[in-house]
């Protein structure tokens, strides 16, 4: 592992700041004061004196990218699955169908989740963490490895009291009841009868106390898995603590279809729900939301509640293109997320921001689509306000110092007609040079300070082979449901849905 000091005043010498809208197709040559881990001042020809400094001549220096919707608990199984609907996906590759897992594996998946965030250029990411069986133990190393790789993380335990197999829509006609066992879990997340809110709040707010890098929300699953005393319980705890809410909305049209029939008390929908709850405000973060109607995003821009969508999930899931027009019109803040490492499969907030950018275009080929500094601000200062920042998003005086350095040398950069429009539309992934989080290099010419990557590497592919093998047998004893499923989605594309997608 290399030595890493931590600077107190860091001077970003020579770099080209994306700080001004208005500069932002040639961002003028600029230097970066940070003190503390906050930038202090963004001005030509600084003094240096007392200062660590980065050369960053040629280099385009950009707010650290915001990953607003992500879950650490599959990464390592990056690549295992083909382009499958996402209601065949979540029962073969989330933690319920595997057996528990170690901690040292818990340690190695979020390590590695967290190197590909950042050697993308993502310096905060929230992380709706699923622990099965939930351990209070394994909660400590999720947090633990944030604070060891130096990424900014708001982590959320994932919770709900209304697990059930039978999960999407028309599964309870299409599947055979006595075939049900097949989608059980290995063993339950929760022990039976246990107080669920009292465990989370036991994890949570004694680790209030120690927030810097690392930051807690609470994670409901989704309105239609999380019984009204749960969710209401989470409000009180949200309010209490001043604690950011995550949770799932509408994400494919099977699962939408079978939330909205279990809400029927909510008016039929999720929307509803949550604000009879109490949860529908501007700490809750909503992800996914693809299949909402128009009374219910003009509910949540009136409440100041925010969506995060995941464009290349929800295409690989085949659940659909959000509504991204509708979301702009109606004032709400959007925020950008990479989603599961076994449904994007990339932690690439570029990729993310290319795709939010160019399938806004697709929903609304005439008229107004996010330009390339929207989609920017989407994927930092919206995320940051969806996590619960003020001081985070962007590069000026009193905000916290992440930043990402990309080389304008390039062949992403050449020639240089936008920086803004060449950062979003091009492909410079392979141009990010320097990461800097809360004023500490954490990567260097393209390679991560902080861990060491290579040894990781061996023990990820060890579990990785070990989890290959946990899905042939999870495949085995699902497979004799897919073509129950299938019937079952296909009843749910052919349902008369008001809702054009
Ligand atoms: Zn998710």
């Amino acid at each position: 592992m290399q030595d890493q000091s931590i600077s107190q005043r860091l001077l970003i010498r020579g770099a080209r700041p994306l700080a001004d809208p208005r500069a932002y197709d040639l961002p003028p040559v600029a230097d970066i004061l940070i003190e503390n881990g906050v930038i202090v001042a963004v001005e030509p020809n600084l003094e240096a004196a007392d200062c660590t400094v980065i050369e960053a001549q040629d280099r385009l220096a950009v707010p650290g990218f915001v990953n607003a919707h992500y879950h650490s608990h599959d990464t390592l199984l990056k690549g295992a699955f083909e382009a499958l609907p996402l209601d065949t996906w979540s029962i073969l590759a989330l933690p319920p169908a595997f057996p528990p897992r170690s901690a040292r594996e818990i340690r190695v998946r979020t390590l590695i989740g967290a190197a590909e965030c950042l050697l993308r250029g993502i310096t905060t990411v929230q992380d709706m963490v699923r622990l099965h069986p939930y351990s209070p133990e394994h909660f400590d190393i999720v947090l633990a490895a944030y604070e060891e790789i130096g990424l900014r993380a708001v982590v959320a335990p994932h919770f709900n009291d209304l697990a059930s197999a039978n999960s999407a829509a028309f599964w309870d006609e299409e599947l055979p009841a006595n075939e049900l066992w097949r989608l059980a879990p290995s063993v339950p997340t929760f022990a039976k009868g246990a107080d669920i809110i009292s465990l989370i709040r036991d994890a949570v707010v004694p680790r209030l106390k120690g927030q810097g890098l690392v930051r807690l929300a609470l994670g409901p699953s989704a309105p239609e898995r999380c019984s009204p005393a749960l969710l209401k319980a989470t409000a009180e705890l949200s309010a209490e603590h001043d604690l950011p809410v995550f949770t799932h909305v509408a994400e494919s049209r099977g699962k939408t279809l079978h939330a909205r029939r279990k809400l029927a008390a909510h008016g039929h929908s999720h929307i509803r729900c949550l604000a009879d709850c109490g949860l529908l405000g501007p700490k809750l973060t909503i992800a996914h939301a693809v299949w909402l109607e128009e009374s219910e995003i003009a509910s949540i821009a009136k409440a100041a509640a925010n969506v995060v969508l995941n464009p290349q999930g929800n295409l690989k899931t085949r659940s659909g293109i959000a509504p991204f027009a509708a979301y702009r019109k109606a004032g709400v803040n959007v925020a950008l997320g990479c989603d599961n490492c076994s449904c994007n499969d990339s932690q690439s907030m570029l990729q993310t921001m290319k795709s939010y950018a160019g399938l806004a275009a697709i929903e609304q080929p005439i008229g107004d689509t996010p330009s390339a500094a929207d989609t920017l601000h989407a994927a930092t200062t919206a995320g940051a306000r969806a996590l619960g920042f003020t001081d985070l998003g962007s590069l000026a005086p009193g905000m916290k110092a992440d930043i990402a350095l990309f080389r304008l040398d390039d062949i992403a950069f050449v020639p240089l007609n936008s920086a803004i429009r060449q950062l979003i539309f091009g492909d410079a992934a392979p141009a990010l040079d320097k990461v800097i989080v809360d004023g500490r290099l954490v990567v260097d010419e393209g390679r991560l300070l902080t861990i060491d990557l290579a040894g990781l590497r061996d023990e990820a592919e060890g579990y990785a082979a070990d989890l290959r093998a946990g899905l042939d047998t999870i495949t085995g004893r699902v497979k004799p449901l897919f073509p129950a499923i299938e019937r079952a989605l296909e009843r749910a594309h052919a349902t008369d849905w008001h809702i054009p997608r």
